[in-house]
């Protein structure tokens, strides 16, 4: 790798904008940050912004209208590198919770009527539903550490760390008492583990914050929630929070066959 600085442009889709606050919330190490790269664009940040060639483009929020995938193309073309910053980039977020185009035109009316909308509104997908992403980093909102061990990383020409692991993982090996087996409905078999099982750590069921891990056997989790007495549309409703699209597969699997 070259001696120049890395060329890096942070952008916010649709999203509540968390994930570009918590890289802003690096108070400590902001100046550094900012001196380590040179920062072409983060509209949160500067107002001096550069839509030009990048090493580097973090994508935060998913694609909700027309407008947003000709900019995240555009984002696309220009940069080596894109990565999926937050969990409505990798999988679509809360807001893709409506997949059925027909169910999301309802809610749409719902929540604005017959409103006439200048940008174009469609079901939320994640990046990757439009172009090739190179890396992800889940989490709603990411961590501040993860953001910093991403950042250290790229800027040394290292791929950033993946989340292969369920929470249940850490969890044993932090030898808490499984709240499943306690009969609360935890998510931690099917989330992948960045927070170090944070929330079972501290007696709260996982919620599946950091997003679904691959290889998450869903089918088995349904059906021992539901054994365990949950009711289905109480499952379905935690399960589908925080998976955006990456799951629709499974849901519409269960539909063909209740
Ligand atoms: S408490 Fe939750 S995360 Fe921990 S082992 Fe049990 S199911 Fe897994
Ligand atoms: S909800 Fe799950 S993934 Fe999110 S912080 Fe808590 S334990 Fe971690």
């Amino acid at each position: 790798m070259d001696n120049r600085k890395l060329k890096i442009g942070i952008y916010e889709l649709t999203g509540c904008a968390g994930d570009a606050l918590m890289i802003l919330n690096c108070e400590k190490e902001l100046l550094d940050i900012f001196q380590a790269v040179d920062i072409q664009s983060f509209l949160m940040a500067k107002s001096d912004n550069i839509d030009g060639e990048l090493d580097v483009a973090l994508v935060e929020g998913s694609v909700t209208t027309e407008k947003e995938i000709e900019e995240l193309k555009n984002i696309r073309q220009r940069a080596r590198i894109v990565v999926a910053l937050g969990l409505c980039a990798t999988v679509g977020g809360i807001q893709a919770r409506f997949q059925n185009p027909d169910e999301w035109q309802e809610h749409f009316k719902k929540i604005y009527g017959q409103t006439e909308m200048e940008l174009k509104g469609i079901v939320s997908q994640p990046i990757d539903a439009y172009i090739k992403v190179d890396f992800y980093l889940p989490g709603c909102p990411i961590s501040k550490e993860q953001f910093l061990h991403f950042f250290t990383r790229i800027v040394k020409g290292a791929p950033p760390e993946s989340y292969p692991q369920p929470v249940c993982v850490t969890c044993k090996y932090k030898e808490n008492d499984c709240l499943l087996k306690k009969g609360l409905l935890c998510l931690g078999p099917l989330t992948g583990d960045g927070c170090g099982a944070v929330c079972p750590s501290h007696n709260l069921p996982c919620v599946g914050c950091w997003g679904p891990v691959k290889g998450g056997n869903w089918t088995s989790e349904f059906y021992l929630l539901k054994d365990k007495g949950f009711d289905v549309e109480s499952i379905r409703k935690k399960m589908a929070n925080y998976s955006g699209t990456k799951i629709s597969e499974f849901f519409k699997q269960l539909d063909r066959r209740d």
